[in-house]
């Protein structure tokens, strides 16, 4: 619809061309967008009022796609801004463990110059005997830190249920790997219009990771992150295999930022750094990294968190490399 257009308008439209019920309304910042099926673009509609254009979105990316909107989505999380101009990093503990431990990190990390503060409250382990996280204390905790340090935290939302306490928390959501395809979910979190970190399934692929955005923002929530972490393949030296081949494919199909998690996509410290720099390098907006101060005795992916000293001389690389990239 036209910037001026109201919900007014577009209802009437909808009354006048029998869309009321095929029709989805969402409710861009700026503009009402209406999705309907193909075979209501006609003349019709183009000549109804308060119509800006009409654009043919039968491929199956239809919001996230540049097609729909060629210029980037910058998405802002708690002030600060995931855009392709900064380098977005996100930084923390796997896992929330204990007030002092989470405390420790988020210092070491802000002072290292991290935009956003990571930890898992409720965790989605892969066995049910390993170490669940701190739930609803582990909230409490980061918005501790959120207040105390005055930076945005992100943390998972695993079940529909979570999605009311998680926002009360935290300004952003993560959706794991393990739940991009919980639709039920998906849709939650966008009609929560809370910013969302979208990470890639497992064994999923760029069309399928881009078609779980495409549920949060056809609830009007265009507020979302997509994120590789690394996928399934015959591959045993690293945990999974990073595919940053999609992360510069997704960057051309579609205009929300893309940001690489290289700490579970390797599962190995001493994998994160290269990885990190070759992120940067390949287009990515930002990075997701694993800090811990004692990996050995983190309850949680020790194995992959880099000590805060390693990750404040990676935030050094990461920025010679973007100036060496213009
Ligand atoms: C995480 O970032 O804490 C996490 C569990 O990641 P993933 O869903 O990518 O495994
Ligand atoms: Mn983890």
């Amino acid at each position: 619809m036209e910037p001026g257009a109201t919900r007014a308008d577009v209802d009437a439209l909808l009354d006048r061309t029998g869309l009321s019920d095929t029709a989805h309304v969402a409710p861009f910042p700026g503009r009402w967008t209406i999705v309907a099926p193909s075979r209501s673009a006609s003349e019709e509609v183009t000549n109804a009022g308060h119509v800006e254009r009409v654009v043919d979105v039968s491929g199956k990316h239809n919001l996230v796609s540049r097609q729909f909107q060629p210029a980037d989505t910058v998405v802002e999380v708690g002030g600060h801004k995931i855009d392709g101009d900064t380098f977005t990093v996100i930084a923390g503990p796997c896992a929330i463990e204990d007030a002092g431990q989470l405390a420790t990190i988020a210092e070491a990390v802000h002072q290292s110059g991290a935009s956003i503060l990571r930890g898992g409250a409720f965790k989605p382990r892969t066995s049910p005997y390993s170490f669940q996280g701190l739930e609803k204390d582990g909230l409490s905790l980061l918005a501790e830190q959120r207040a105390a340090l005055g930076m945005p935290v992100v943390t998972e939302v695993m079940d529909v249920t979570q999605v009311d306490q998680v926002c009360e928390h935290a300004d952003m959501l993560q959706i794991g790997t393990r739940n991009m395809q919980n639709y039920a979910l998906l849709r939650e979190v966008g009609r929560s219009g809370r910013p969302v970190l979208l990470k890639r399934g497992m064994a999923s692929t760029v069309d399928e990771w881009l078609l779980a955005a495409e549920y949060v923002m056809v609830q009007g929530n265009p507020n979302v992150v997509l994120c590789e972490r690394g996928v399934r393949t015959f591959e045993t030296t690293t945990r999974f295999t990073l595919d940053l081949a999609a992360v510069a494919a997704a960057k051309l199909a579609t205009h929300l930022p893309v940001i690489v998690d290289p700490s579970h996509a390797t599962g190995r410290v001493d994998l994160v750094r290269p990885m990190t720099l070759a992120a940067a390098a390949a287009g990515a907006d930002g990075v997701i990294l694993d800090v811990h101060h004692d990996p050995a005795s983190a309850r949680c992916d020790g194995a992959q968190a880099l000590l805060p000293g390693q990750f404040d001389a990676l935030m050094d690389q990461v920025r010679e490399i973007r100036n060496f990239l213009g």
